[in-house]
């Protein structure tokens, strides 16, 4: 059956076209209810671990959820016994400690070392130490105590300083997120980072690295206090604790990704500053400033604090599916350009020898971008989930191997043997 979109010759069973991951079953052209990442979710879904870490299978995104969800539990628990030092230091780098651990567990870049995000991962945080104190500390200290403390407290929304709320909500939210791209993009315009996929992976990274900083800068009286153990106002330090850990963390991730995912652009090389990264950043920018305009003039409200973190997960929900549809868009286009160009293009995405799809270990077809019958993307499978397939192959005793290594679908130019040295690019 050839496909209506590039033409290419699929089976007869085929569900998905192999190349540019069009549905071919009658009615559901748009693929909307099938996410390219995780094809068992629908496009706009909120399922957030799916989509900042778009390389977990099913089962791997699995583990991640509930060591999140107990650790989650535990910073509850400290908070709520008063451990205030713990928990709000836990509940910062909870996320983007989570994900610095996801990288290096999915192995994303063989070629390059944890090293690389670590160093993305400090130096956006030692940028955003410093933009924080300049805000919180050196400079605007006199209106930040006007917002401290919650603006109820002070006696209404006449007292509050529409100065201070310019400089919080709006000034600080474009300082911060010019101070969250400059590094990811950085990373993004290397030539082996070139994947929308890799753009929107340092994005969160960064993102959430600057928010965990930032709430260690302007939580610091906490660590410095007398008190080690607070007993007073647990209901609101539980508020600003999940405030901290999910919604402000995944925010400033989420935001970020999408601008530097915009960098990075669909298919091969990188886009760069084009008018669609204008917009992308402009998005994050703008979502922050929502986020941020609202938590503050909400703290005005009775159930200030509860309203702005329903607030902040509204805002997160939409930013996670602008995310879904960006990949969604982005992967299917650059596969039907990629079909288009025939089958002697050398794509390097997309397998050269037959191997199994990671979610539904069906077999897929050679040279596919997409598996054929539940509609994956072969970019979003990492080597993590193949040779997770490939280890229960093996007899338990046997010696590990990894089969993954000989049908690498993402990169057929790797050397088959294991045992080959690696070379450099090797290309054909
Ligand atoms: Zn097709
Ligand atoms: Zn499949």
């Amino acid at each position: 059956m050839a496909c209506p979109t590039c033409s290419s010759d699929n089976p007869e069973v085929a569900s998905y076209c192999h190349r540019c991951g069009t549905s071919l079953r009658a009615g559901d052209a748009s693929r909307t209810a099938s996410y390219a990442v995780q094809s068992a979710e629908g496009v706009t879904q909120f399922a957030l671990i799916s989509t900042v870490m778009p390389h977990t299978s099913r089962r791997s995104a699995d583990n991640y959820r509930w060591a999140m969800i107990l650790s989650g539990v535990l910073i509850l628990g400290a908070t709520a016994l008063g451990l205030l030092p713990i928990a709000i230091a836990a509940a910062a780098f909870l996320v983007p400690l989570a994900y610095l651990v996801y990288i290096d567990d999915v192995n994303l870049w063989e070629e390059a070392p944890a090293a690389v995000v670590v160093g993305l991962f400090l130096a956006t945080g030692a940028l955003s130490v410093l933009v924080s104190l300049f805000f919180f500390d050196w400079v605007f200290d006199a209106q930040w105590a006007s917002f401290a403390g919650g603006g109820r407290a002070r006696g209404g929304i006449g007292s509050m300083s529409f100065p201070a709320l310019l400089i919080f909500a709006v000034l600080l939210p474009v300082v911060a997120e010019v101070a969250k791209n400059l590094f990811a993009v950085l990373l993004a315009s290397r030539p082996q980072f070139d994947d929308m996929i890799d753009g929107l992976t340092f994005g969160v990274a960064a993102g959430t690295a600057y928010a965990a900083f930032e709430t260690v800068v302007v939580y610091s009286s906490v660590f410095t206090a007398q008190d080690f153990r607070t007993t007073s106002g647990i209901a609101s330090w539980l508020v600003v604790v999940v405030n901290v850990m999910v919604i402000k963390s995944l925010i400033y991730g989420t935001a970020t990704g999408i601008a530097v995912a915009a960098y990075s652009g669909k298919g091969e090389a990188y886009d760069g500053f084009t008018p669609a990264y204008f917009a992308s950043f402009g998005l994050a920018v703008g979502a922050n400033i929502a986020y941020w305009l609202g938590v503050r003039l909400m703290a005005y409200l009775p159930f200030g604090n509860a309203l702005g973190l329903i607030w902040g997960f509204v805002i997160l929900a939409a930013l996670v599916v602008k995310i879904r549809m960006m990949l969604q868009t982005a992967l299917l286009e650059a596969a039907v350009e990629a079909a288009a160009k025939g089958d002697d293009y050398d794509n390097k995405r997309s397998t050269y020898v037959e191997a199994y799809c990671p979610e539904c270990e069906n077999l897929m077809l050679a040279n596919a971008s997409f598996c054929i019958v539940c509609g994956t993307s072969v970019r979003s499978s990492s080597r993590q989930a193949r040779s997770a397939m490939g280890m229960r192959a093996v007899p338990a005793g046997a010696p590990a191997v990894d089969f993954a290594d000989p049908v690498d679908p993402v990169h057929p130019d790797a050397p088959a043997d294991p045992a080959a040295p690696s070379t450099d690019g090797g290309d054909k």
